[in-house]
């Protein structure tokens, strides 16, 4: 498991559908949910607590790969900038008819702005095109993490995990 992770520094498509942190299709169209993007035997459970909709299952064996349940996440963010491996997003495919928005957590200076264009990369850093950021959080109990809602087109939703700034 988690072979291309090990070798190439990111997830497959392949290997993501192997974990339990992906949200169906259907959920997804719904609204707001978070994407967990963690498949390996790792010691490490902070999603888990900091998850009060109880969304996120770690369990007592703390190696345990979080599994989400769907139907309790709420989109809230909180997971997000807690994880250490930052492997969480939240997506959003009710954003509207053709684009969906992908909150990412974010450690690079400068920040982008608000409604600033910006270049989307998929997990291996390839260029995808033109997204749109719709907000900026950031605050001290988030420590050095920020987090980036963009707005892009929907097919993406499941692929643009960065961004470069144009600037
Ligand atoms: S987005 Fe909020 S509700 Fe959903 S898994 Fe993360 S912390 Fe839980
Ligand atoms: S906090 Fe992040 S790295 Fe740690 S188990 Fe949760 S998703 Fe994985």
């Amino acid at each position: 498991m988690a072979d291309h992770l090990s070798k190439k520094g990111y997830i497959s498509d392949e290997e993501l559908k192997l974990g339990s942190g992906v949200p169906s299709e259907q959920r997804r169209r719904r609204g707001p949910v978070a994407v967990i993007e963690c498949i390996e035997a790792i010691p490490c459970n902070p999603c888990e607590s900091s998850c009060k909709a109880r969304a996120i299952f770690v369990g007592a064996d703390i190696t345990h790969p979080p599994e989400l349940f769907e139907d309790k996440c709420i989109g809230c963010l909180s997971c997000v900038p807690i994880c250490p491996g930052q492997a969480i997003f939240v997506v959003d495919e009710s954003y509207s008819d053709q684009r969906a928005s992908v909150t990412m957590p974010y450690e690079f200076s400068p920040l982008p702005e608000k409604n600033e264009v910006v270049t989307a990369l998929d997990r291996s850093g390839q260029v995808l095109g033109d997204a749109t950021v719709k907000a900026v959080r950031k605050t001290k109990k988030m420590d050095r993490t920020a987090l980036v809602t963009i707005e892009a087109p929907r097919e993406w939703s499941m692929k643009a995990r960065a961004f470069r700034l144009k600037r």
